[in-house]
């Protein structure tokens, strides 16, 4: 491996924005700041130079750059970091940071585009319901058949994609501009789909990894990011949020109004949307991230926010599906009066 190759991927994989699939960040004059992953961290200690693109934690003394976060976030190798790296199947993600920088392409979406990710949820739909693997891997999950067709869930396989618009007379072109191709190569490739989708309109397509070896868990279009189903809460007087899609989803199956946050921080037009519920619960993860982003959101959301605490054997609600604890769930919001 060649040195200007090394330095070329540092260039291209920014570790702010590959970080930010992992962690909360918040940006500190300049340096952005999160809780470490690589120890049991209260108070915020993980601290990210871009001007060095270096990471340093001061709890434990974690330092690196974007190769060794990558490695130890994804208990893997170096090489093969560098090698994930290399095949471009990790895009550079910008949404999560305070200043967005998207491509002058898609900093307004037009029809064209909109048509287009329309016709990806069709295709990676169709791939989906083709796919008995991808099918049981969302049943053991808890997602029901029906949820995957109210939803239009997908599977992103690694080819057709662009055979597809064609055939639909749309252009690859910008299936590139939105960041779903990449020189040709499918971007969420061998991932399931979940887009978000308002009014008939997709806005937002996030790949979740099947396999282990795939690098990053979540994968989202370089687009500003949304709050996971906006159309399920519309008129809701109680309305819950979780940090994950599966946990949205388990608790629309359930009957519960909610929206996902999927890593994003609460931005103006997210707290617009929760502005006619009259309490919002919050049911985040069940880890020292998900305790600080509950006591982040209360302070945006003010007093009608009531955090909503899981047993301690569940690390989120999907889990908690996965574990035959609906009843329990019901059980205990309506106790806090949350059904
Ligand atoms: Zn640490």
């Amino acid at each position: 491996m060649e040195r200007d190759q090394l330095e070329g991927l540092r260039v291209r994989y920014p570790l702010e924005n590959v970080a930010a699939q992992y962690l909360r960040l918040r940006r500190s004059g300049r340096t952005y700041v999160g809780l470490c992953p690589f120890h049991p961290d209260r108070n915020p200690s993980f601290y990210i130079y871009p001007a060095t693109q270096s990471f340093y934690c001061f709890g434990c003394g974690a330092y690196g750059d974007v190769f060794t976060f990558l490695q130890r976030m994804e208990r893997t190798g170096f090489p093969q970091v560098v090698a994930q790296l290399q095949t471009g199947s990790v895009p550079i993600v910008r949404e999560v940071l305070p200043e967005p920088d998207f491509p002058a392409a898609v900093k307004s979406l037009g029809e064209d585009h909109y048509a287009l990710l329309d016709a990806a949820v069709d295709f990676y739909h169709e791939k989906l319901l083709q796919h008995p693997t991808m099918l049981k891997i969302l049943a053991e999950r808890c997602i029901s058949p029906e949820l995957i067709k109210r939803f239009r869930l997908g599977y992103a396989p690694a080819n057709g994609l662009q055979t597809y618009l064609k055939r639909r007379k749309l252009s690859p072109e910008v299936a590139e501009e939105v960041g779903l191709l990449r020189e040709r190569k499918s971007m969420l490739a061998g991932r399931i789909v979940i887009p978000e989708i308002r009014a008939g309109k997709v806005l937002y397509l996030l790949g979740r990894a099947t396999s282990p070896r795939q690098l990053l868990r979540y994968l989202g279009l370089p687009l500003p990011k949304p709050l996971f189903g906006a159309d399920t809460i519309r008129g809701a007087a109680k309305v819950w949020v979780t940090e994950g899609v599966f946990d949205w989803l388990t608790l629309t199956e359930w009957g519960y109004p909610a929206v996902a946050l999927s890593g994003t921080h609460l931005k103006h037009e997210h707290i617009a949307l929760l502005a006619e519920a009259q309490s919002i619960y919050l049911v985040l993860d069940n880890d020292a991230a998900g305790r600080e982003a509950t006591a982040q959101l209360q302070k945006q959301l003010g007093s009608r926010t009531h955090p909503f605490p899981l047993p301690p054997w569940a690390k989120d609600v999907n889990e908690l599906a996965q574990q035959g604890g609906q009843d329990l769930f019901a059980w205990f919001a309506a106790l806090k009066n949350a059904a």
